[in-house]
């Protein structure tokens, strides 16, 4: 059976980009693969986490898989740092991937910022460690944003590349899964950045913990252009505000660009954004009430996370034994 790895970083509050670019899907995965869910504890300290912090978020991701429908009977659903052959792995792939490949990596770019010597190492070698998650588990498609693209092409480079080097077909070529709406999420106080829970502002993003007079709040405050919405898609080309309101609206209604449009062009902004903003709120009112209830229980969570780490452990296993004896790595059957 196909194999679904994936995850998120228990970096800030999960928000909607997470949710229509993953999580959702995620969900939709469960009925036809084997799939298994983390939160990459170790992708998140490639920038400062307050220790304290990062083990309630860490909870927090978890809860917010299960909120939105991610059933750990069905996945299998653990964090990152339990399972040592993501490390591993990882150092090998730090071996396998060249310099040149991750200094064309956009992420790290924006990441850094303009002072890119004081970036720590592990943020340089991020997709390295991705590409261990992934392949510690040989899994074969992995659903992620538009955002993680270049990241994933790594992953096929690196497995290409080992199984080269090596001249045994020891890693599948994974395939990513991108859904159409919702794929990129911008964020709602510029339209040319993608929304992100590392990003300062908070009214930048719906947390999928914001009840609903925050959420209605930051839609009426979210930026827009001067002119009324129009008639057609067409017309969005260039508005990048506009287009990232209509497309929200169609994610959450489940509806193309067009048959919104066809609803809501011509409006003015503020009479659409109340709109959204119901639709928004039915949505995710569900969810961030699930999360606060499992959250006032973390035992529970935690209790989840070590079922899903032995689980994970146990695929895992056989993965690294062939890979050591495969590297010539002394000690390995
Ligand atoms: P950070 O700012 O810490 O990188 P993030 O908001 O980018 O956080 P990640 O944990 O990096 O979230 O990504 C988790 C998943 O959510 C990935 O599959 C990613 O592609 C998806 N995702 C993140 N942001 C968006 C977005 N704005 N639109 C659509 N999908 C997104
Ligand atoms: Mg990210």
């Amino acid at each position: 059976r196909n194999r679904v790895f994936s995850g998120a970083q228990p970096t800030g509050s999960m928000h909607l980009g997470n949710y229509l670019g993953a999580f959702r899907n995620w969900v939709r995965l469960q009925e036809d693969y084997e799939c298994i869910y983390c939160v990459v504890d170790l992708h998140a300290i490639t920038v400062w986490q307050e220790p304290a912090v990062l083990i309630q978020q860490t909870r927090e991701a978890a809860a917010a898989y299960i909120a939105c429908g991610v059933d750990p009977q069905k996945s299998i659903l653990f964090n990152q740092s339990r399972v040592a052959a993501h490390a591993e792995l990882a150092w090998i792939f730090n071996c396998v991937a060249r310099i040149g490949w991750l200094n064309r990596m956009t992420q790290f770019k924006d990441k850094a910022g303009k002072n890119r010597e004081k970036a720590s190492v592990g943020l340089y070698v991020y997709p390295d460690l991705m590409a261990a998650d992934i392949l510690a588990y040989k899994a074969t498609h992995v659903p992620v944003g538009e955002d993680q693209k270049q990241h994933l092409e790594l992953t096929r480079d690196i497995a290409l590349k080992f199984n080269n080097d090596f001249g045994r077909e020891v890693f599948p070529i994974v395939e990513p899964i991108i859904q159409k709406e919702g794929a990129r999420v911008m964020s709602l106080r510029d339209g040319a950045k993608k929304m992100s829970k590392s990003d300062p502002s908070d009214a930048s993003r719906l947390n999928l913990t914001d009840d609903a007079d925050r959420i209605a709040l930051k839609i009426r405050k979210a930026k827009t252009d001067p002119l009324p919405l129009p008639e057609d898609a067409a017309g969005l080309a260039d508005r990048p505000e506009a287009s990232n309101l209509v497309g929200i609206y169609a994610a959450l209604a489940d509806l193309s660009q067009a048959d919104v449009l066809a609803r809501h062009g011509g409006k003015e902004f503020a009479p659409f954004k109340k709109d959204l903003a119901d639709l928004a709120v039915a949505r995710l009112a569900p969810i961030s009430n699930e999360m606060s209830r499992l959250m006032r229980d973390p035992a529970e969570i935690d209790a989840v996370l070590d079922k899903g780490a032995e689980k994970a452990a146990a695929l895992a296993r056989p993965v690294m034994e062939e890979v050591r004896a495969v590297v010539g790595l002394l000690g390995a059957r």
